[in-house]
């Protein structure tokens, strides 16, 4: 078993000296080169990760690594801002060198993705949780918020959603009759243990946005989030939703409700007023990512409705 700094040196300290990161792992503490224009505003934030609680037992090490930056890189995602750095204060029950290797693999293919360095972090005995704090950088004053919705914004969401929350079900054998291929099965336990951040999507839609957030804890609840935010209200067209084709092997009825409460999206929600709506799809046509309206802003504060007026509740995860 290797010591714990043994541990650091052989797993965590990726870096060579870079000119923004002149000392990183290794010291008491990184020092840090700010960029040198004012126009720049350092955005910041934190989340743990623990097993049981955040990711099942038994998920694969790599996945844990890649799913406890992802989330973090998502928080990024949600503000417009360009990933930097992050710190990684890791608990573990043992110093498993195998599983050490896959878990520092994982979050390193996605770190080197995104171009985030590990600039430090903290190494302790316990029950398995992981905490990253990224850190990113925006242009001043342009950080995408959850305050800034209008009525008649039309609201868009990137991706699919509910393929997380279909595949941790699966996994705990909770789905009601599952008619789902073999094929679909794998993409949903994917979805699940490898989401991938909507950085580059983030960038491309950050023009014309009005209010953005990343779901995490289910549409519903996170879009209450910007409601709530902006004191606004919403009207959603449920047919709307994008699905996705594994989803919808168990039919739209079964897995809409996994799309507007289920967790684990890391999906871009964000509305836009409808004058820029031709030129943010010309931009996203351009790329991969999908996009979908899925309903618009009114001035009904914080209510939910779909297309016939019925009020939705807009209850997700919540942890307490
Ligand atoms: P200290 O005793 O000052 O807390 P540590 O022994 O915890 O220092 O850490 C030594 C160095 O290794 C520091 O630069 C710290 O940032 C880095 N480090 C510790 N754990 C990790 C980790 N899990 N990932 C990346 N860097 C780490
Ligand atoms: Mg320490």
């Amino acid at each position: 078993m290797p010591s714990e700094f043994e541990l650091i040196q052989d797993y965590f300290n990726w870096q060579q000296a870079s000119h923004s990161v002149p000392i990183g792992v290794g010291d008491d503490a990184a020092v840090l080169n700010l960029p040198k224009s004012q126009k720049q505003q350092l955005v910041v934030s934190v989340d743990t990760f623990i097993e049981g609680v955040h990711f099942p037992e038994n998920t694969p090490a790599d996945a844990i690594g890649h799913k406890a930056l992802a989330v973090n890189l998502s928080d990024l995602a949600a503000m417009g801002a360009e990933p930097a750095w992050f710190t990684l204060a890791l608990t573990l029950p043992e110093a498993n060198p195998t599983w050490l290797h896959h878990f520092s693999k994982g979050l390193k293919k996605l770190a080197d993705q995104h171009k985030i360095t590990l600039i430090g972090g903290d190494t302790t005995r316990g029950t398995l949780s992981i905490t990253i704090q990224v850190m990113g950088f925006i242009d001043t004053g342009k950080a995408l918020l959850r305050c800034n919705a209008k009525p008649k914004d039309k609201i868009y969401v990137s991706g699919t959603l509910g393929d997380a929350a279909i595949g941790l079900a699966l996994l705990q054998e909770r789905l009601e009759s599952p008619h789902i291929s073999p094929q679909a099965n794998q993409f949903c336990q994917d979805a699940l243990n490898y989401p991938q951040p909507q950085n580059l999507l983030s960038k491309i839609i950050k023009p014309y946005t009005n209010a953005c957030l990343d779901i995490s804890d289910g549409l519903l609840q996170d879009l209450g989030h910007i409601l709530k935010a902006s004191t606004v209200g919403a009207r959603l067209e449920l047919d709307k939703i994008p699905l996705s084709d594994s989803a919808l092997e168990n039919g739209r009825k079964k897995a809409l409700p996994y799309a507007l409460t289920g967790g684990d999206d890391y999906q871009l929600l964000f509305t836009i007023a409808e004058k820029n709506e031709p030129l943010l799809l010309y931009a996203v046509a351009k790329t991969n990512d999908k996009i979908s309206c899925i309903g618009e802003i009114n001035s009904q504060t914080g209510n939910v409705t779909d297309d016939f007026g019925n009020l939705i509740s807009t209850k997700g995860y919540q942890h307490f």
